[in-house]
């Protein structure tokens, strides 16, 4: 049985792991894949004190750095389901994986992590990490002086656009409704930009490039069904960021309390509605998904945990 067991084994998830094993307490973690969607990164500028990184490397660092510490490492392990303590049997909180097997801790620290909605047309994948974007925080500075589309009107899309418009040299919005379903303040302050196009009722049909990197992208437009042509440098895709709790089921009666987004609600000590659970990282309600963010925020729900831990009676 473990003292904390942290499921997911990103920035959150390792660095949740780091501060618990320095307590001296038995931590585990069981994870899918260790680093998580940094495993996917190309170039990362904005992990402080790191000039310059790259996803795979800075995975490495960080598996090195948990293997230091007494952390039992459980890698290719998929959470199914968590039992709250008090629906236990042995009075533990209890993650089955997928092959069956149960895992039994005094605290569990959720930190799963979440994926980016992909708008599944021909060209993303390849050109993906080439052109195509999702992190407007991470990769827009990679395209200075260069025009970028971003595709979704919602408050990420808007809020993506605005931020880029100050970085490249325009901004296309497009939207695949008839109107853009950010907040008004967001919606006028866009409008209000010279380097900014928007375009709504328009359905990107495929992300075009020379082989090494994106040059354009193709659309249709909606009330006319003709096809344009946009000549670009980068896309953002700015659909939605999927937290990865479905496998906490339905999120009704004892269940881990969860917004309408399935994003897991935490307060400032990574606490959620279940006694003995923590949660961290780009999973939770809290805003800014970034490496360096989970990595607080795991720390944070740590030694949340830890307090709760040393406030438990033991036998
Ligand atoms: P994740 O990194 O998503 O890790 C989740 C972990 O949980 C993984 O180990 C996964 O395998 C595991 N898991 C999921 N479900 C289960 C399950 N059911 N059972 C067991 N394990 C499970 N941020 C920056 O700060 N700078 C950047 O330059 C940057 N670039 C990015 C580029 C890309 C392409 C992407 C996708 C993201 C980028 N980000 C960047 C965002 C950053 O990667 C995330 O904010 C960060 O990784 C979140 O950490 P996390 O630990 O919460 O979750």
């Amino acid at each position: 049985n473990f003292d904390m067991l942290i499921v997911g084994g990103g920035p959150a998830g390792a660095s949740a792991a780091i501060y618990a094993a320095r307590k001296g307490i038995k931590t585990g973690i069981a994870a899918e894949r260790f680093g998580g969607q940094v495993a996917d990164t190309l170039a990362i500028e904005n992990f402080i004190s790191v000039k310059a990184t790259e996803g795979p490397k800075l995975v490495s660092s960080l598996e090195s750095h948990v293997r230091d510490y007494d952390v039992d490492i459980m890698q290719g392990q998929q959470a199914a389901k968590l039992t709250p303590a008090s629906e236990s049997q042995s009075g533990l909180v209890e993650i089955t994986l997928t092959n069956g097997a149960v895992l039994k801790s005094r605290s569990v620290l959720l930190a799963t992590g979440a994926r980016w909605r992909e708008l599944g047309v021909p060209g993303e994948q390849e050109y993906r990490g080439k052109g195509v974007a999702y992190c407007p925080h991470c990769d827009g500075p990679l395209f200075k002086g260069k025009p970028v589309a971003v595709i979704g009107g919602g408050n990420s899309g808007v809020e993506a656009a605005i931020d880029l418009a100050g970085i490249t040299s325009h901004v296309t919005l497009l939207e695949f409704g008839e109107t853009l379903r950010a907040d008004d303040v967001l919606v006028r302050k866009l409008k209000s930009l010279p380097n900014v196009k928007i375009i709504t009722s328009a359905q990107t049909t495929e992300v075009h490039g020379d082989g090494e990197k994106v040059t354009g992208l193709r659309y249709t437009n909606r009330e006319t069904n003709i096809e344009h042509s946009v000549a670009l440098a980068g896309v953002f895709v700015q659909i939605g960021l999927i937290p990865n709790s479905e496998w906490l089921g339905e999120p009704s009666g004892n269940a881990v309390k969860r917004t309408r987004y399935g994003e897991i609600e935490t307060n400032s000590k990574g606490e959620t509605s279940v006694p003995g659970v923590f949660a961290a990282g780009d999973v939770t309600t809290a805003p800014y998904k970034q490496i360096i963010v989970a990595m607080g925020s795991g720390a944070s729900a740590a030694l949340g945990a830890f307090d709760y831990l040393m406030r438990q009676e033991t036998d």
